[in-house]
């Protein structure tokens, strides 16, 4: 058995969205996860914002747009008859039903039943595909085997219970079909998994049922070793180890969520990033995979804000950095590199939410300073093999660029490295020519 996830962008044009069938078919048994279409989730989210304004007209003129652009979507993917009349009543019931939705005083539960209607466009299209193909299958409806609880953390047992009550009772059944990122919570209600959820619903599916595979369909060969929108020359990586690629997702990657890896790592069952646009081309294998490799990727992530406190009162004290911490904690922002001294320590964060109330109790310990505009440059790799070289090499490509904070050793799988932004185009050619290609280039 195998899970299939198609994102967005597999989905975006009719005709691309045409072929899936194609590639889960003649598979034995499968699940398919569904993104919603590309752009959907972010036009979902501006009407939330409009409504959460009060501006019920402008929520409805985005709600039209939209349906205009179903109206079209549909009208190109299904050319018999019969079956675009089913499209078409499906597409109408569904706009219906959001358009009673922005009736509603807004609340929470408002805004997650509008989030989860991208999941439940794109999976009842594909259902209509399928019937017009006379395909044996079955719909299955996320919150009604995906609970989350009060935290958001998936209840897997249950989940695991209620699937293979599901596949049990349907032996004959191969495909099943149902919508990733949407669930439900503790209180009944629709909710979703946060954005970019879906390769998590289908991890925890892949993991729940113990498949042998899970293929995660996007719109790139895989995982590049670089950011091919700015460095020439990437390839996709053929295999990642899970650690590997858990580095990976969090630094900007985006080709895996960053909470996907966990599930499938634990019941130790293979990740596989495809592309829908080739998908004759090998893409990546995430899996338990041998030691010894190298160097696999360099990954960044943008928008990090670095602090440094310095006080006297760190010089042999204990306790100092707990008391840190707790400021970041009280405030619920997460903490990514961290580089102490004997007198200072820097560290770093993405989310610059309650970055002044920080600031003004870090005050309070020592003198604070902030450094916005950075870059976390990620080497990642397995190191162990390569332990003696890895850090020179990095450092050697860089010998031209400022580097405001390093930090390896937190694992064997990343050297970490804090930069202006603005040198971030230079340091990421500078170690892809270093790393990947073997040849030196000069970054003036
Ligand atoms: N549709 C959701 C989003 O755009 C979930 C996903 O695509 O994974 O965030
Ligand atoms: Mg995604």
């Amino acid at each position: 058995m195998k899970v299939f996830k198609f994102g967005g962008t597999s989905l975006g044009e009719p005709e691309i969205f045409r072929k899936l069938p194609e590639l889960f078919g003649g598979q034995g048994r499968v699940v398919v996860v569904l993104s919603a279409i590309s752009g959907t989730t972010d036009k979902l989210i501006s009407i939330n914002d409009q409504l959460r304004k009060g501006n019920v007209a402008e929520a409805k003129d985005l709600i039209m747009e939209m349906e205009r652009f179903y109206s079209s979507f549909i009208y190109r993917m299904f050319d018999w008859t019969p079956v675009y009349n089913e499209a078409r009543l499906f597409i109408e019931t569904r706009f219906l039903k959001l358009i009673g939705l922005i009736d509603k005083p807004f609340a929470r539960d408002v805004e997650n039943e509008i989030l989860a209607q991208g999941e439940l466009l794109s999976s009842g299209l594909l259902r209509c595909l399928l019937k017009s193909k006379n395909e044996k299958f079955m719909y299955l409806y996320a919150p009604d085997y995906l609970e989350i609880n009060d935290e958001g953390q998936p209840d897997v047992k249950k989940l695991g219970m209620k699937l293979k009550e599901v596949l049990n009772q349907n032996p004959d059944n191969d495909v099943f079909i149902t919508q990733g990122f949407i669930c439900r919570n503790s209180r009944g209600k629709i909710d979703t998994l946060g954005r970019g959820g879906s390769d998590f619903t289908a991890s925890l599916i892949g993991a729940a049922l113990v498949v042998e595979e899970i293929q995660i369909w996007t719109d790139v060969d895989g995982v590049h070793n670089n950011d091919p929108r700015l460095v020439e020359e990437t390839r996709s990586v053929p295999e990642l180890s899970y650690e590997e690629a858990d580095e990976l997702a969090y630094f900007g990657a985006k080709v895996l969520h960053p909470s996907c890896v966990f599930p499938a790592k634990r019941m130790n069952i293979p990740i596989r990033i495809k592309n829908t646009l080739n998908p004759g081309a090998p893409g990546t294998l995430v899996h338990e995979a041998r030691k010894g490799s190298t160097i696999k990727a360099v990954a960044v992530k943008d928008g990090i804000t670095a602090i440094r406190i310095r006080s006297a009162r760190m010089l042999n004290a204990y306790g100092f950095l707990k008391k840190v911490f707790e400021i970041f904690e009280h405030y619920k922002t997460p903490i990514d590199m961290i580089s102490t001294s004997e007198v200072s320590v820097s560290l770093t964060i993405d989310n610059n939410t309650s970055l002044k109330e920080i600031v003004s109790e870090l005050r309070e310990l020592g003198a604070v300073e902030t450094d916005e505009d950075q870059t976390i440059v990620c080497v990642v790799g397995d190191f162990m093999a390569e332990k003696p070289g890895v850090v020179r090499m990095v450092l050697n490509a860089l010998k031209e660029i400022p580097v405001r904070m390093i930090s390896y050793g937190g694992s064997m799988n990343n050297v970490s490295l804090l930069l202006h932004e603005r040198d971030k185009i230079r340091a990421i050619n500078a170690l892809h020519h270093q790393l990947f290609l073997n040849r030196e280039i000069h970054v003036n």
